[in-house]
């Protein structure tokens, strides 16, 4: 993996934080597949049919007891790996057995994040955090649940209406990666790690497609991280431009050490279209 030069200072450990995470998740990942193998179904079917994120179509079945021992878990880890937030995260563990699961998940998987935020008031506990917790304590029955489906993704036959949005798990992206010789995008969901096919001279957020309104920037030479940005609704893309020869790169990583991207679209009067 190539090392990139990041223009912005990040807090101290601010990268190595997520990419523990991400092991983390990968460990859990593995306790969990051998409980939690959600049947598989025709996604391309279903997506074509009904047009909201799979996930939405179709219950992913996760076991509220299984998603208590991922949080607290989470819980714990943080606990080390973020010391200066212990006393807010021994708020949350102080709850753990009040929590109505069946409503947490039922709400986050359906995309209604104003019920997580109201759960977190109405027990009186910090609401960011609260959502970043049940957020992370999720994504590894999300990843577990979009793994067979990678192949259907980003086949001929993948029809998907709202290039944005996640079609696995219904989350929004603003990332994505160029194949650089076929010229073929595929934009990545950070929280269930699926990748879908969209095409390259095209607005994500839009639909626009006029050549000459979709340009891109790059910062200090550094091709590999471009920012797409779209003329017509200033909306903005992050992307990683594989090289020839084919440069792989952990896009959850690369997603967060892009942040600098961000602050630069946001600088220039671009958005994600997110508020
Ligand atoms: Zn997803
Ligand atoms: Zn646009």
């Amino acid at each position: 993996m190539l090392e990139h030069k990041i223009p912005v200072e990040l807090p101290a450990g601010y990268i190595d934080f997520f990419k523990n995470l991400e092991s983390w998740q990968n460990e859990e990942m593995i306790k969990l597949r051998k409980t939690y193998q959600p049947e598989k179904k025709d996604i391309l079917k279903a997506l074509n049919d009904q047009r909201k994120p799979f996930v939405i179509q179709l219950n992913p079945h996760i076991e509220v007891d299984a998603f208590k021992d991922v949080l607290t878990r989470l819980l714990d880890f943080l606990k080390d790996r973020r010391p200066e937030v212990q006393d807010k995260l021994m708020l949350i563990a102080k709850q753990l057995d009040k929590l109505d699961y069946e409503d947490i998940i039922r709400s986050f998987l359906q995309g209604k994040y104003s019920n997580i935020e109201e759960i977190a008031a109405r027990h009186d506990l910090p609401v960011e955090l609260f959502f970043f917790v049940i957020d992370h304590a999720m994504r590894p029955f999300l990843r577990l649940f979009a793994e067979p489906y990678t192949k259907e993704l980003v086949s001929d036959n993948f029809y998907w209406d709202f290039p944005a949005t996640c079609p696995v798990c219904g989350s929004k992206s603003h990332f994505s990666r160029l194949r650089t010789e076929t010229g073929q995008r595929f934009m990545f969901c950070d929280r269930c790690f699926s990748e879908w096919k969209v095409r390259y001279i095209f607005c994500i957020h839009c639909g626009h497609d006029r050549p000459g309104d979709i340009t891109f920037m790059t910062v200090e030479n550094d091709d590999a991280y471009r920012l797409y940005v779209c003329d017509k609704c200033k909306g903005y893309l992050k992307t990683y431009d594989e090289r020839p020869g084919g440069e792989t790169t952990d896009l959850f990583i690369a997603n967060i050490e892009t942040i600098y991207l961000d602050l630069l679209a946001k600088e220039k009067g671009f958005t994600n279209h997110e508020q």
